[in-house]
């Protein structure tokens, strides 16, 4: 038998944000949520891909899916689940979260995790907000999540940027509420010279792997698992251009989606990875 290089190691978090081009944060002021049934959708063929790509080394992980998707799409949902992968809930439609009063909040998660459920057949336990919507302005958020009966989220950017981010966040899995056991894992920031770098999703596609690979072992170094994320429309180079978007969301959008699936591969093999749900597992064992 051959050894296995990755015996042992920390397993990192391997998640996926679950919508399709028309459906991102950064267009939400250029395309009506009226008019998505009507737009070509390509996140079925292109999460098809991404498992593809998964399963080329066996790597497993989480989809954080749009409760929109899972009901045009429960066929994907149930391909995803009889993979071997987690489903968990990215919200409805993409909303943030603290746009929400938490009653809109609760029918939001209940409504999302319906149809993620009845497409997958699994319980639904995790949750990523969409564009890290949890931050300093809506600490009920997580308590809306526990009593939900979610176990995990993973929806806090220990980062400053300008759409989103928690700085002050810590960056490792945490316990936010004292009376209950939900954790929140964020998504992984490197640390140079004191400074935090974001390093999934477009700052992955854009910016050299190397820099990825840095923040993994550092954290890993650190005995910590790392938590990475991206979109299965970051490996879709074929997808329609929204003109009338700002230029600053346009560059970021269309930057380098060519290139994304062979990078993906690449840093995919290069570590170990696994569920969120897994991870978590792995850190309350610890
Ligand atoms: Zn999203």
């Amino acid at each position: 038998m051959r050894p296995d290089p990755m015996a042992g190691a920390v397993l990192n978090g391997l998640s996926v944000d679950v919508e399709d081009w028309f459906q991102v944060g950064a267009f939400e002021h250029v395309i009506d949520r009226g008019d998505w049934g009507s737009l070509p959708s390509r996140v079925e063929a292109n999460t098809d891909a991404v498992l593809s790509l998964f399963a080329e080394s066996g790597a497993k992980g989480t989809f954080f899916t749009l409760g929109w998707v899972a009901h045009r799409f429960p066929a994907l949902i149930r391909r995803i689940a009889d993979a071997g992968h987690e489903v968990a809930s990215h919200g409805w439609d993409h909303r943030r979260v603290f746009t929400f009063t938490p009653a809109e909040f609760r029918a939001d998660l209940a409504q999302a995790r319906a149809a993620l459920e009845d497409a997958s057949g699994q319980a639904v336990t995790g949750y990523r907000a969409p564009s890290f919507s949890i931050d300093a302005r809506n600490p009920w958020a997580h308590a809306e999540l526990a009593e939900a009966g979610y176990r995990y989220s993973s929806s806090v950017a220990p980062v400053r940027h300008d759409h989103y981010g928690w700085r002050e966040a810590p960056r490792y899995a945490f316990r936010p509420l004292a009376d209950a056991g939900l954790v929140e894992v964020p998504v992984t920031v490197a640390e140079i010279a004191g400074r935090r770098l974001a390093t999934g999703g477009g700052f992955f596609r854009m910016l050299p792997s190397a820099i990825t690979d840095f923040a993994v072992r550092q954290v890993n170094a650190e005995g910590q698992p790392a938590m990475f994320y991206f979109h299965p429309w970051e490996i879709d180079p074929g997808q329609p251009r929204v003109a009338d978007a700002p230029l600053r969301s346009k560059l970021r959008h269309y930057s380098r989606l060519g290139a994304m699936a062979g990078k993906l591969r690449g840093l995919v093999a290069r570590h170990a990875w696994g569920r969120v749900d897994a991870i978590v597992a792995q850190s309350e064992a610890a």
